[in-house]
């Protein structure tokens, strides 16, 4: 589940680079309510902006909401609206359709509504590999607001003396992560190795 060093704060999803052809499979049980190309219907921000995504509607929901996840920029997709897939089927293959630099998928998670203001970190619905976990938080101003673009430094135990890991926090205004209902976070980091974390934020310098 590794992506670009916080690359999927500043765009709604995660991306994943892999050579063109790579085949791409369903990550859950869903319906297809998508596949092709975008050149009709905005299935993000714009037409023509994924090339040819999938979009699925996994068969569990989250706190009582549809769950969607989106595969974007395939070079060809395999399946059709309207058909079942099982986690593991391949439903196309990686690709640089639409507006992408190269090769990689591009992996969207939207709960309630299948739409680009409905998208959640992706990161906290991919499973971590084996001994790694994700850790999620909040930045806050004294009076509880989210506080965007705070440098973070994640120091290992036991010693927690020099920092390993870096991340920031969502940048803020422009809805581009809305956070998890039920953590409210505003920064992620996934695939870290299990252990304890300090984790440090600079604020205003
Ligand atoms: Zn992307």
């Amino acid at each position: 589940a590794s992506t670009g060093q916080g690359a999927y704060l500043v765009h709604h999803g995660a991306d994943i680079a892999n050579p063109l052809g790579t085949p791409l499979y369903a990550p859950a049980d869903g319906t297809v309510v998508f596949a092709g190309p975008d050149d009709q219907v905005a299935v993000g921000p714009t037409t023509n902006f994924f090339g040819i995504p999938v979009v699925i509607e996994l068969d569990r929901r989250y706190r009582d909401q549809p769950v969607y996840v989106l595969l974007g920029h395939m070079s060809s997709t395999t399946v059709t609206p309207g058909q079942h897939v099982q986690r593991g089927q391949q439903v196309g293959a990686v690709g640089s359709t639409g507006i992408a630099l190269g090769p990689h998928v591009h992996v969207e998670v939207r709960i309630g509504v299948n739409d680009y203001d409905h998208t959640v970190n992706p990161e906290f619905w991919l499973e971590p590999l084996a001994g790694h976990g994700t850790v999620a938080g909040r930045v806050l101003t004294a009076d509880g607001r989210h506080l965007p673009e705070v440098p973070l430094l994640f120091y290992p135990g036991p010693n927690f003396n020099s920092p390993r890991y870096y991340a920031y926090t969502y940048i803020d205004g422009l809805g581009l992560i809305n956070p998890d209902e039920q953590w409210g976070e505003n920064f992620l980091l996934s695939d870290l190795p299990a252990g304890d974390y300090l984790v440090e934020a600079t604020v205003n310098g």
